[in-house]
Protein backbone atom coordinates (compact mmCIF):
# COMPACT_ATOMS: atom_id res chain seq x y z
CA UNK A 1 0.00 0.00 0.00
CA UNK A 2 1.77 2.88 -1.71
CA UNK A 3 1.54 6.39 0.72
CA UNK A 4 2.43 9.60 -1.38
CA UNK A 5 4.60 12.21 -0.20
CA UNK A 6 2.26 15.13 1.02
CA UNK A 7 4.56 17.71 -0.52
CA UNK A 8 3.27 16.36 -4.57
CA UNK A 9 -0.05 17.18 -3.29
CA UNK A 10 0.28 20.96 -2.20
CA UNK A 11 -0.10 24.09 -4.90
CA UNK A 12 1.73 27.34 -3.88
CA UNK A 13 -1.40 28.15 -1.71
CA UNK A 14 -1.33 25.17 0.36
CA UNK A 15 2.58 25.64 0.82
CA UNK A 16 2.40 28.74 2.24
CA UNK A 17 -0.48 27.44 4.75
CA UNK A 18 2.29 24.82 5.77
CA UNK A 19 5.02 27.40 6.35
CA UNK A 20 2.63 30.18 8.27
CA UNK A 21 1.97 26.84 10.61
CA UNK A 22 5.48 25.85 10.77
CA UNK A 23 6.52 29.31 11.52
CA UNK A 24 4.48 29.75 14.22
CA UNK A 25 5.35 26.33 15.64
CA UNK A 26 8.92 27.62 15.77
CA UNK A 27 7.77 30.50 17.88
CA UNK A 28 6.60 28.25 20.28
CA UNK A 29 8.78 26.07 20.57
CA UNK A 30 11.13 28.95 21.38
CA UNK A 31 9.36 30.36 23.88
CA UNK A 32 8.53 26.62 25.13
CA UNK A 33 11.52 24.94 25.98
CA UNK A 34 10.36 22.97 29.36
CA UNK A 35 6.55 21.55 30.27
CA UNK A 36 6.19 25.02 32.35
CA UNK A 37 6.81 27.04 29.77
CA UNK A 38 5.11 25.43 26.98
CA UNK A 39 1.63 25.86 29.68
CA UNK A 40 2.40 29.29 30.06
CA UNK A 41 2.38 29.98 26.56
CA UNK A 42 -0.78 27.56 25.74
CA UNK A 43 -2.68 29.78 28.31
CA UNK A 44 -1.38 33.32 26.54
CA UNK A 45 -2.27 31.80 23.31
CA UNK A 46 -5.46 30.79 24.29
CA UNK A 47 -6.50 33.70 25.83
CA UNK A 48 -5.96 35.61 23.06
CA UNK A 49 -8.33 33.32 21.09
CA UNK A 50 -10.98 34.24 24.25
CA UNK A 51 -10.73 31.51 26.03
CA UNK A 52 -11.34 31.72 30.08
CA UNK A 53 -9.96 29.88 33.15
CA UNK A 54 -12.53 27.61 34.36
CA UNK A 55 -11.33 27.98 37.77
CA UNK A 56 -13.07 31.62 37.48
CA UNK A 57 -16.01 29.69 36.77
CA UNK A 58 -16.07 27.66 39.55
CA UNK A 59 -15.61 30.15 42.08
CA UNK A 60 -18.22 32.28 40.89
CA UNK A 61 -20.55 29.44 39.83
CA UNK A 62 -21.33 30.86 36.57
CA UNK A 63 -23.66 28.47 34.12
CA UNK A 64 -20.88 26.69 31.15
CA UNK A 65 -23.05 26.80 27.77
CA UNK A 66 -22.53 25.71 24.55
CA UNK A 67 -19.83 27.56 22.97
CA UNK A 68 -17.80 28.38 26.06
CA UNK A 69 -14.30 28.44 25.23
CA UNK A 70 -12.59 27.28 29.07
CA UNK A 71 -9.29 26.13 29.83
CA UNK A 72 -7.84 24.55 32.84
CA UNK A 73 -4.26 25.19 34.15
CA UNK A 74 -3.21 22.50 36.34
CA UNK A 75 -0.21 23.46 38.71
CA UNK A 76 1.42 26.06 35.85
CA UNK A 77 2.41 22.08 34.03
CA UNK A 78 -0.61 20.52 31.89
CA UNK A 79 -3.15 22.31 30.13
CA UNK A 80 -6.61 21.43 29.12
CA UNK A 81 -8.77 23.46 26.33
CA UNK A 82 -12.66 22.90 25.84
CA UNK A 83 -14.81 23.99 23.87
CA UNK A 84 -18.34 23.45 24.75
CA UNK A 85 -20.28 21.60 22.04
CA UNK A 86 -24.24 21.24 21.58
CA UNK A 87 -24.90 17.70 22.53
CA UNK A 88 -24.96 16.75 26.40
CA UNK A 89 -21.85 16.16 27.74
CA UNK A 90 -22.80 12.30 28.34
CA UNK A 91 -23.10 11.57 25.16
CA UNK A 92 -19.06 11.85 24.81
CA UNK A 93 -16.44 14.25 23.47
CA UNK A 94 -13.57 14.46 20.89
CA UNK A 95 -10.22 14.66 22.75
CA UNK A 96 -6.94 15.43 21.28
CA UNK A 97 -4.03 14.34 24.06
CA UNK A 98 -0.29 15.36 24.07
CA UNK A 99 2.69 16.02 26.37
CA UNK A 100 4.96 18.95 26.66
CA UNK A 101 7.39 17.62 28.74
CA UNK A 102 10.91 16.12 26.88
CA UNK A 103 14.06 14.65 27.57
CA UNK A 104 15.91 16.60 29.13
CA UNK A 105 18.90 17.05 32.35
CA UNK A 106 17.34 18.23 35.35
CA UNK A 107 19.45 19.93 38.38
CA UNK A 108 19.64 18.05 41.64
CA UNK A 109 18.90 19.53 44.81
CA UNK A 110 21.73 20.02 45.91
CA UNK A 111 23.74 20.71 42.97
CA UNK A 112 27.13 23.42 43.37
CA UNK A 113 30.45 22.02 43.89
CA UNK A 114 33.86 22.95 43.04
CA UNK A 115 36.29 21.05 41.46
CA UNK A 116 39.69 21.31 39.71
CA UNK A 117 39.30 24.95 38.97
CA UNK A 118 35.57 25.30 38.09
CA UNK A 119 31.96 24.76 39.40
CA UNK A 120 29.40 22.90 38.41
CA UNK A 121 26.08 22.14 39.09
CA UNK A 122 25.24 18.38 39.90
CA UNK A 123 22.47 16.49 37.47
CA UNK A 124 20.01 13.73 37.25
CA UNK A 125 18.56 12.79 33.61
CA UNK A 126 14.93 12.97 32.80
CA UNK A 127 13.51 10.78 30.31
CA UNK A 128 15.23 8.38 27.72
CA UNK A 129 19.00 9.89 26.64
CA UNK A 130 22.12 8.82 24.81
CA UNK A 131 24.12 10.65 27.30
CA UNK A 132 26.83 11.01 25.41
CA UNK A 133 24.42 13.18 22.85
CA UNK A 134 24.40 15.99 25.45
CA UNK A 135 28.10 16.83 25.98
CA UNK A 136 29.99 19.64 23.80
CA UNK A 137 26.90 21.46 23.23
CA UNK A 138 25.25 24.77 24.31
CA UNK A 139 23.13 24.34 27.59
CA UNK A 140 20.62 26.48 28.85
CA UNK A 141 19.14 26.89 32.14
CA UNK A 142 15.49 27.01 32.55
CA UNK A 143 12.92 26.52 35.48
CA UNK A 144 11.95 28.31 38.93
CA UNK A 145 13.38 28.55 42.22
CA UNK A 146 10.21 28.74 44.95
CA UNK A 147 11.54 30.76 47.99
CA UNK A 148 10.12 29.92 51.07
CA UNK A 149 8.15 33.53 51.26
CA UNK A 150 5.81 32.20 48.56
CA UNK A 151 8.33 34.32 45.76
CA UNK A 152 8.86 32.31 42.16
CA UNK A 153 12.20 33.40 40.77
CA UNK A 154 12.21 32.87 36.85
CA UNK A 155 15.01 31.35 35.47
CA UNK A 156 16.12 31.59 31.79
CA UNK A 157 19.80 31.84 30.97
CA UNK A 158 21.26 31.09 27.69
CA UNK A 159 18.67 31.70 24.98
CA UNK A 160 19.26 35.26 24.07
CA UNK A 161 22.09 36.11 21.77
CA UNK A 162 24.62 37.99 24.55
CA UNK A 163 23.34 35.43 27.06
CA UNK A 164 26.26 33.31 28.63
CA UNK A 165 25.24 29.26 27.49
CA UNK A 166 26.75 26.02 29.42
CA UNK A 167 28.60 23.12 28.58
CA UNK A 168 29.08 19.85 29.85
CA UNK A 169 32.63 18.74 28.17
CA UNK A 170 34.06 15.68 26.88
CA UNK A 171 37.56 14.09 26.67
CA UNK A 172 39.87 15.24 23.77
CA UNK A 173 40.07 12.35 21.46
CA UNK A 174 43.63 12.62 21.62
CA UNK A 175 43.23 10.64 25.34
CA UNK A 176 40.14 8.71 24.18
CA UNK A 177 41.34 5.37 23.62
CA UNK A 178 39.89 3.75 26.34
CA UNK A 179 36.73 5.77 26.26
CA UNK A 180 36.72 5.03 22.36
CA UNK A 181 36.35 0.94 23.44
CA UNK A 182 33.09 1.37 25.66
CA UNK A 183 29.73 0.67 24.91
CA UNK A 184 27.94 3.48 23.97
CA UNK A 185 25.74 3.73 26.69
CA UNK A 186 28.96 3.62 29.32
CA UNK A 187 30.77 6.54 27.31
CA UNK A 188 29.73 9.29 29.33
CA UNK A 189 28.01 7.77 32.49
CA UNK A 190 24.74 9.54 34.44
CA UNK A 191 27.14 10.94 37.26
CA UNK A 192 29.22 12.54 34.61
CA UNK A 193 26.89 14.72 33.50
CA UNK A 194 27.44 18.03 34.98
CA UNK A 195 27.20 21.33 33.79
CA UNK A 196 30.16 23.58 33.94
CA UNK A 197 28.76 26.94 35.09
CA UNK A 198 32.16 28.88 36.17
CA UNK A 199 35.37 29.32 35.73
CA UNK A 200 37.26 32.41 37.51
CA UNK A 201 37.90 32.63 40.94
CA UNK A 202 37.56 35.06 43.35
CA UNK A 203 39.41 35.67 46.81
CA UNK A 204 36.95 35.29 50.27
CA UNK A 205 37.97 35.58 53.95
CA UNK A 206 41.73 34.98 51.82
CA UNK A 207 40.95 32.24 50.23
CA UNK A 208 40.71 31.28 46.93
CA UNK A 209 36.86 30.07 45.72
CA UNK A 210 35.22 29.70 42.23
CA UNK A 211 31.99 28.06 44.30
CA UNK A 212 32.00 31.45 46.48
CA UNK A 213 31.72 33.51 42.87
CA UNK A 214 28.88 31.48 41.77
CA UNK A 215 27.25 32.04 44.68
CA UNK A 216 27.67 35.71 45.00
CA UNK A 217 26.65 35.85 41.23
CA UNK A 218 22.95 34.67 42.10
CA UNK A 219 22.38 36.32 45.22
CA UNK A 220 23.20 39.69 43.47
CA UNK A 221 21.73 38.78 40.09
CA UNK A 222 19.04 36.57 40.99
CA UNK A 223 18.19 36.88 44.87
CA UNK A 224 19.57 33.00 44.92
CA UNK A 225 20.88 31.76 47.54
CA UNK A 226 22.35 27.98 47.61
CA UNK A 227 19.60 27.03 49.96
CA UNK A 228 16.94 27.99 47.07
CA UNK A 229 18.62 25.23 45.17
CA UNK A 230 16.38 22.71 47.57
CA UNK A 231 13.36 23.80 46.31
CA UNK A 232 14.21 24.83 42.77
CA UNK A 233 13.38 22.71 39.16
CA UNK A 234 15.66 24.01 37.11
CA UNK A 235 16.73 22.14 33.38
CA UNK A 236 19.01 22.06 31.41
CA UNK A 237 17.87 21.81 27.55
CA UNK A 238 19.85 22.45 24.54
CA UNK A 239 20.91 26.36 23.76
CA UNK A 240 19.41 28.37 20.74
CA UNK A 241 15.91 28.31 18.54
CA UNK A 242 14.46 26.05 16.21
CA UNK A 243 15.35 26.18 12.24
CA UNK A 244 14.44 25.27 9.48
CA UNK A 245 16.25 22.40 8.08
CA UNK A 246 17.28 21.56 4.30
CA UNK A 247 18.12 23.05 0.95
CA UNK A 248 14.29 23.21 0.46
CA UNK A 249 13.63 24.38 3.78
CA UNK A 250 11.15 21.28 3.99
CA UNK A 251 12.14 20.51 7.93
CA UNK A 252 12.70 21.29 11.43
CA UNK A 253 15.35 21.07 13.67
CA UNK A 254 13.94 21.98 16.86
CA UNK A 255 14.35 20.59 20.76
CA UNK A 256 11.48 18.74 22.15
CA UNK A 257 9.29 18.27 18.42
CA UNK A 258 8.41 15.00 21.14
CA UNK A 259 5.78 16.15 21.76
CA UNK A 260 5.53 19.63 21.56
CA UNK A 261 4.78 18.87 17.42
CA UNK A 262 1.95 17.33 18.69
CA UNK A 263 0.91 19.49 21.11
CA UNK A 264 1.45 22.80 18.98
CA UNK A 265 -0.56 20.75 16.21
CA UNK A 266 -3.61 20.25 18.84
CA UNK A 267 -3.64 24.01 19.44
CA UNK A 268 -4.45 25.48 16.23
CA UNK A 269 -6.99 22.85 15.64
CA UNK A 270 -8.92 23.84 18.92
CA UNK A 271 -8.00 27.64 18.04
CA UNK A 272 -9.65 27.43 14.20
CA UNK A 273 -13.35 25.72 16.10
CA UNK A 274 -15.76 28.13 14.54
CA UNK A 275 -19.23 28.60 16.10
CA UNK A 276 -20.46 26.23 18.49
CA UNK A 277 -19.42 22.52 17.17
CA UNK A 278 -22.00 19.91 17.70
CA UNK A 279 -19.62 18.04 20.15
CA UNK A 280 -17.63 19.45 23.18
CA UNK A 281 -13.84 19.76 21.66
CA UNK A 282 -11.08 19.39 24.18
CA UNK A 283 -7.30 19.37 23.87
CA UNK A 284 -5.06 17.93 26.76
CA UNK A 285 -1.34 18.52 27.16
CA UNK A 286 0.00 16.50 30.22
CA UNK A 287 3.56 16.66 31.72
CA UNK A 288 5.66 13.91 33.10
CA UNK A 289 4.57 11.43 29.86
CA UNK A 290 8.10 10.50 29.29
CA UNK A 291 9.08 9.08 32.77
CA UNK A 292 5.46 7.20 33.01
CA UNK A 293 2.77 9.67 33.01
CA UNK A 294 2.91 9.50 36.90
CA UNK A 295 3.04 12.20 39.89
CA UNK A 296 -0.06 15.20 40.13
CA UNK A 297 1.05 16.62 36.83
CA UNK A 298 1.31 13.05 34.45
CA UNK A 299 -1.56 11.60 32.75
CA UNK A 300 -2.37 9.05 35.28
CA UNK A 301 -3.30 11.99 37.79
CA UNK A 302 -7.14 12.42 37.62
CA UNK A 303 -7.47 16.26 36.73
CA UNK A 304 -8.93 15.35 33.16
CA UNK A 305 -11.44 13.51 34.76
CA UNK A 306 -11.83 16.05 37.90
CA UNK A 307 -12.17 18.62 35.07
CA UNK A 308 -14.97 16.72 33.24
CA UNK A 309 -16.87 16.70 36.33
CA UNK A 310 -16.72 20.53 37.11
CA UNK A 311 -18.26 21.29 33.81
CA UNK A 312 -20.89 19.38 33.61
CA UNK A 313 -21.83 20.23 36.90
CA UNK A 314 -22.25 24.27 35.59
CA UNK A 315 -23.85 22.81 32.95
CA UNK A 316 -26.11 21.54 35.46
CA UNK A 317 -26.05 18.34 34.09
CA UNK A 318 -23.68 16.77 36.25
CA UNK A 319 -24.46 12.89 38.00
CA UNK A 320 -21.88 10.30 38.94
CA UNK A 321 -23.17 8.21 36.45
CA UNK A 322 -23.44 10.85 33.87
CA UNK A 323 -19.70 11.39 34.41
CA UNK A 324 -18.77 7.96 34.17
CA UNK A 325 -20.80 7.75 30.79
CA UNK A 326 -19.42 10.94 29.51
CA UNK A 327 -15.72 9.45 29.74
CA UNK A 328 -17.00 6.34 28.51
CA UNK A 329 -18.27 8.06 25.40
CA UNK A 330 -15.83 9.97 24.17
CA UNK A 331 -13.05 9.32 21.39
CA UNK A 332 -9.56 10.10 21.60
CA UNK A 333 -6.74 10.59 19.70
CA UNK A 334 -3.86 10.19 21.85
CA UNK A 335 -1.15 12.29 20.10
CA UNK A 336 2.53 11.28 20.20
CA UNK A 337 5.21 11.13 18.08
CA UNK A 338 6.05 8.36 16.05
CA UNK A 339 9.72 6.82 14.81
CA UNK A 340 10.56 8.24 11.35
CA UNK A 341 12.64 5.63 8.71
CA UNK A 342 16.00 6.87 8.77
CA UNK A 343 17.67 5.52 6.05
CA UNK A 344 21.35 6.04 7.64
CA UNK A 345 19.34 2.84 10.07
CA UNK A 346 17.25 1.07 8.09
CA UNK A 347 17.64 -2.20 9.61
CA UNK A 348 15.78 -0.75 12.67
CA UNK A 349 12.46 -0.63 10.59
CA UNK A 350 10.21 -2.58 8.61
CA UNK A 351 9.44 -0.64 5.71
CA UNK A 352 6.06 -1.60 4.64
CA UNK A 353 4.87 -0.28 8.32
CA UNK A 354 7.48 2.39 9.12
CA UNK A 355 6.50 6.23 9.41
CA UNK A 356 8.53 8.49 6.64
CA UNK A 357 9.18 11.85 6.93
CA UNK A 358 6.41 13.89 4.53
CA UNK A 359 3.57 11.12 4.14
CA UNK A 360 1.14 13.26 7.09
CA UNK A 361 -0.27 12.84 10.21
CA UNK A 362 0.84 9.11 11.03
CA UNK A 363 -1.17 6.30 13.15
CA UNK A 364 -0.19 3.31 15.42
CA UNK A 365 -2.95 1.21 15.84
CA UNK A 366 -0.82 -0.09 18.76
CA UNK A 367 2.68 0.66 20.50
CA UNK A 368 4.43 -1.34 23.22
CA UNK A 369 7.21 -3.82 22.85
CA UNK A 370 7.86 -7.56 22.71
CA UNK A 371 4.17 -9.04 21.10
CA UNK A 372 2.55 -5.25 22.13
CA UNK A 373 3.23 -5.70 25.67
CA UNK A 374 1.58 -2.30 27.96
CA UNK A 375 0.01 -0.99 24.45
CA UNK A 376 -3.48 0.53 23.89
CA UNK A 377 -4.24 -1.55 20.30
CA UNK A 378 -6.99 0.42 19.32
CA UNK A 379 -10.11 -1.37 17.94
CA UNK A 380 -10.68 -2.37 14.06
CA UNK A 381 -14.05 -0.20 14.05
CA UNK A 382 -12.67 2.37 16.14
CA UNK A 383 -9.70 2.46 13.36
CA UNK A 384 -12.02 2.77 10.40
CA UNK A 385 -13.80 5.52 11.97
CA UNK A 386 -10.81 7.99 12.34
CA UNK A 387 -9.50 7.20 9.03
CA UNK A 388 -12.63 8.04 7.04
CA UNK A 389 -12.99 10.88 8.95
CA UNK A 390 -9.04 11.61 7.49
CA UNK A 391 -10.67 11.08 4.21
CA UNK A 392 -13.51 13.12 4.76
CA UNK A 393 -10.91 15.99 5.89
CA UNK A 394 -8.41 15.74 3.10
CA UNK A 395 -5.59 14.08 5.15
CA UNK A 396 -2.17 13.02 4.02
CA UNK A 397 -2.04 10.07 6.50
CA UNK A 398 -0.03 6.66 7.25
CA UNK A 399 -0.03 3.99 9.37
CA UNK A 400 3.48 2.68 11.31
CA UNK A 401 4.73 0.55 14.69
CA UNK A 402 7.72 1.71 16.53
CA UNK A 403 10.42 0.18 14.33
CA UNK A 404 11.02 -4.14 13.70
CA UNK A 405 9.14 -6.48 15.94
CA UNK A 406 11.70 -7.10 18.80
CA UNK A 407 13.85 -4.54 18.18
CA UNK A 408 12.43 -1.63 20.74
CA UNK A 409 9.20 0.05 21.72
CA UNK A 410 7.29 2.78 23.71
CA UNK A 411 4.51 3.96 25.08
CA UNK A 412 2.00 7.14 25.25
CA UNK A 413 -0.79 8.41 27.20
CA UNK A 414 -3.10 6.51 24.83
CA UNK A 415 -3.59 3.18 27.58
CA UNK A 416 -4.46 5.61 30.55
CA UNK A 417 -7.58 7.34 29.28
CA UNK A 418 -8.38 4.19 27.38
CA UNK A 419 -8.72 2.85 30.89
CA UNK A 420 -12.33 4.70 30.69
CA UNK A 421 -13.27 2.69 27.92
CA UNK A 422 -13.07 5.30 25.36
CA UNK A 423 -11.81 4.49 22.22
CA UNK A 424 -8.34 5.47 21.77
CA UNK A 425 -5.43 5.59 19.03
CA UNK A 426 -2.15 6.87 18.79
CA UNK A 427 -1.31 9.47 16.08
CA UNK A 428 1.84 11.82 15.79
CA UNK A 429 4.32 13.47 13.74
CA UNK A 430 7.24 11.52 12.50
CA UNK A 431 10.53 12.00 13.91
CA UNK A 432 14.23 11.71 13.29
CA UNK A 433 16.73 11.36 16.05
CA UNK A 434 13.49 11.08 19.04
CA UNK A 435 15.26 12.14 22.02
CA UNK A 436 18.13 13.98 20.80
CA UNK A 437 19.53 17.23 21.62
CA UNK A 438 17.91 18.40 18.15
CA UNK A 439 15.57 16.36 16.76
CA UNK A 440 13.78 16.29 13.33
CA UNK A 441 10.32 16.98 11.57
CA UNK A 442 8.92 17.44 8.10
CA UNK A 443 6.66 20.41 7.80
CA UNK A 444 4.39 18.67 6.12
CA UNK A 445 3.56 16.15 8.64
CA UNK A 446 2.90 19.09 11.26
CA UNK A 447 0.38 20.56 8.62
CA UNK A 448 -1.16 17.39 7.72
CA UNK A 449 -1.34 16.66 12.00
CA UNK A 450 -3.16 19.96 12.22
CA UNK A 451 -5.56 19.14 9.91
CA UNK A 452 -5.95 15.99 10.85
CA UNK A 453 -6.71 17.26 14.56
CA UNK A 454 -9.10 19.54 13.53
CA UNK A 455 -10.90 16.89 11.30
CA UNK A 456 -11.16 14.42 14.16
CA UNK A 457 -12.22 16.77 17.24
CA UNK A 458 -15.10 18.21 15.11
CA UNK A 459 -16.09 15.12 13.06
CA UNK A 460 -15.42 12.00 15.36
MN1 LIG B 1 6.28 11.34 23.24
MN1 LIG C 1 9.40 10.55 24.15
Amino acid sequence: MERKNAWLSYNECDKAAVEAVAKRYCAFLDAGKTERECASEAIRLAEEKGYTDLNCKIVSGEKIVAGDKLYVNWMGKAVMLFVIGKNPIEKGINILGAHIDSPRIDIKQNPLYEEGGFAYLDTHYYGGIKKYQWVAIPLAMHGVVAKRDGAIINVNIGEKEDDPVFCISDLLIHLSAEQMGKKAAEVITGEQLDIMIAGAPIMDEEKETIKGSVLKMLKEQYGIEEEDFLSAEIEVVPAGKARDMGLDRSMILGYGHDDRVCAYAQLEAMFDIEGVPEKTCCCILADKEEIGSVGATGMQARYFENAMAEIMNLTGDYSELKLRRALQNSRMLSCDVSAGFDPAFASAFEKKNAAFLGNGVCFNKFTGSRGKSGSNDANAEYLARVFKVMDDGNVSFQTAELGKVDVGGGGTIAYICALYGMEVVDSGVAVLNMHAPWEIIDKADLYEAYKGYKAFVLNA
